[in-house]
């Protein structure tokens, strides 16, 4: 049978992640890939599952909502992108992992619509660790504050930390990013905040996996490495 693009791309991220661990002394087994499938058609969602796949990263509420019922049961969905408070009823008890809250007041609602349909979120904050103006995200002394908030909601879990570097060309030049993002989340763990953990930290996209992974790393999230360039026109 002929092997697809998908499965051979698949297979370099996976060689990669591995020899970034072995790179560092980690174990492949704590880095988990999400499969940033946004913009992908429910074929290529397919063929990733086929490969073993099972998580799946989308930063649309409504590509969320439109692809989940056409996969099986056990595929995951992680919501990647900036949520907009009123759509947070419509996913909140079906993803299973929130990475992208930068505030109180989306944190609030969350709590809110999780306590409607009686389930606990799990989230990771987003930090804007490079203080992008573009981006969004918190800054790094916001983090904490927000964490301790939130740790006195019932429905809603922190699990960590997220970052979305800023594309560079050369990935050494965002290792200090995920240093910094690490060190935030062992600042944060030695807080011992009741309810939170910082168990996760998510960062590393198809251009600099290697390197987030050899800074801590335990969520990848990549898209056109595993499915190919977006094409935006089409979407
Ligand atoms: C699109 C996206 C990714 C994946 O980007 P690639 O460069 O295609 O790997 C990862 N994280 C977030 C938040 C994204 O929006």
């Amino acid at each position: 049978m002929m092997i697809s693009m998908i499965e051979e791309n698949l297979s370099a991220v996976r060689r990669n992640i591995e020899e970034a661990c072995r790179s560092v002394g980690r174990d492949p087994a704590d880095v988990t890939l999400v499969a940033v499938s946004k913009t992908k058609p429910i074929e290529d969602l397919r063929e990733a599952y086929r490969l073993g796949v099972r998580t799946f990263g989308e930063n649309k509420v409504q590509e969320i909502q439109d692809k989940l019922p056409l996969m099986p049961a056990d595929a995951s969905f992680h919501m990647i992108g900036h949520l907009q408070r009123n759509k947070v009823k419509y996913i909140v008890d079906r993803v299973a992992l929130i990475h992208s809250v930068d505030s109180l007041r989306l944190a609030e609602t969350i709590e809110e619509e999780a306590a409607k349909k009686d389930v606990i979120c799990r989230i990771l904050l987003e930090v804007n660790v490079a203080e992008e103006e573009t981006k969004f995200g918190l800054k790094a002394e916001e983090t904490c504050p927000l964490a301790e908030a939130i740790s006195h909601f019932s429905h809603v879990k922190v699990c960590g930390l997220m970052t979305v570097a800023p594309e560079v060309s050369d990935p050494e030049e965002n290792r200090k990013i995920f240093s910094k993002l690490k060190k935030l989340s062992v600042d944060i763990r030695e807080k011992n905040i009741d309810n939170i953990n910082m168990n996760i930290l998510s960062m590393g996209m198809t251009g600099d996996y290697i390197t987030a992974i050899q800074e801590g790393a335990t969520i990848v999230r990549v898209g056109s490495g595993i499915f190919g360039a977006r094409d935006y026109a089409l979407s």
